[in-house]
């Protein structure tokens, strides 16, 4: 059978699957080992009671033929676009509910929006970066101009070379570092200047505790030409298998057919029937006044698992912390044998940086999406082994 091509262009293997089969067979191996998982970016849950409850009045809508949902709109409920908008302009950024699509969660939308440009664009990524940037872009053909991160952390400049599409994720996975708005105005200008695109992954922004810091491209003057934002509740309330999240078209953005929103629009229809109606429900619950700060609870928590394991580790080795739910931290050479030393000596899993692209080789990723008694365990643990 004949593929799409670049369908067989991926590296074999995902990063997270890597570390997981490692675990996976070291625990077969040692049945009385107390594994402690620091690798995977999954949330340990449980979901938030204003989400649970949300849930459950949806469901038990299905129950009457009154309330039964079928088919809803592709591009989202109008309730959810309102409460997404809305929470843009709390934070005094004019988002209009109809620039606000609903996605089956960040990745998908990501990868929904990337097939329909075309092939061989030119690519920048500041490396290391979330892998799934790479993978879309080998899929998509596209020639990846890969941007170092700063030697003290911090996202590099735009490219001197031209580019059609930059990936921009703040707060960064895997390295934790804040866009500032000075470098976001940098590649805003040079991204209108040359007609190129930003995407830029918001996956993280309720993890900014910054004062002042940026959490929205739009933040930024001339972003609403030039920029499609992702968000996601995976990370923010639970979701990551419930599955939602966004994107933000903005109504300026245009392409060679139009107004992309409005292409978008049209495309949507044909291939997606939208997000289970009681999963927006959830969703829009996680919006509300009681969902947010139940949601801040939450993700207060994963900062602090991070703060105390960032304590544990060798003055010095952590290049970024504070905003965000991981630790990218130095660990002295091949990443994956650290991984392998670190699970032998302490029965930690954590993610190698080379995961994370060529620029990434060097450090390794904790991440703090555990329970508080696990991250003083992993702490404890931590604290005797020999870097
Ligand atoms: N973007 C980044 C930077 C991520 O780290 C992740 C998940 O780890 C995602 C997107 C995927 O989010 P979602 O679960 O909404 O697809």
């Amino acid at each position: 059978m004949k593929l799409r091509k670049n369908a067989l262009s991926l590296s074999e293997n995902y990063i997270f699957s890597w570390c997981a089969e490692e675990g996976r067979q070291y625990a077969a191996a040692h049945p009385e080992a107390q594994l402690l998982s620091l690798a995977v970016g999954d949330v340990p849950g449980p979901l938030c009671r204003p989400v649970l409850d949300a849930l459950q009045r949806a469901l038990d809508e299905q129950a009457a033929a009154s309330g039964f949902r079928g088919y809803g709109p592709a591009e989202g409920y109008p309730f959810l676009r309102r409460a997404i908008a809305e929470d843009y302009q709390r934070r005094g950024i004019a988002v209009q509910q109809q620039e606000v699509f609903i996605t089956h969660g960040a990745k998908d939308a990501l990868a929904d929006l990337l097939r329909v440009l075309p092939d061989g664009l030119a690519a920048a990524i500041p490396m290391p970066c979330y892998p799934v940037y790479r993978d879309l872009c080998a899929l998509l053909g596209a020639k990846v101009l890969p941007l170092a991160m700063q030697p003290d952390g911090g996202f590099p400049p735009p490219p001197d070379a031209p580019f059609d599409l930059c990936f921009l994720c703040s707060p960064c996975n895997p390295t934790g570092a804040l866009l500032s708005r000075r470098r976001a105005e940098q590649w805003v200008q040079a991204a209108r200047r040359q007609g190129a695109l930003i995407l830029f992954d918001a996956a993280y922004e309720a993890y900014v505790r910054q004062p002042g810091a940026l959490r929205s491209i739009y933040e930024t003057k001339g972003a609403r030409d030039c920029a499609v934002e992702v968000g996601s509740l995976s990370k923010t309330a639970g979701f990551t298998g419930l599955r939602c999240g966004h994107l933000v078209i903005p109504q300026q953005l245009k392409t060679e057919g139009g107004p992309l929103a409005a292409v978008w629009d049209r495309l949507l229809q044909s291939f997606s029937n939208g997000v289970p109606y009681p999963v927006q429900r959830g969703a829009e619950a996680a919006y509300s006044a009681a969902g947010r700060e139940a949601c801040r609870t939450q993700i207060d928590q994963f900062l602090q698992n991070t703060a105390l394991l960032a304590s544990a580790l060798p003055a010095g080795s952590v290049l970024q912390s504070g905003s965000s739910p991981y630790l990218w931290f130095r660990c002295g050479g091949d990443s994956r044998a650290f991984f392998r030393r670190l699970l032998e000596r302490c029965q930690i899993l954590c993610t190698p940086g080379i995961g994370f692209g060529d620029e990434g080789e060097g450090f390794c990723r904790f991440s703090g999406f555990c329970s508080e008694q696990q991250a003083q365990r992993a702490a404890v643990r931590l604290r005797q082994f020999d870097f």
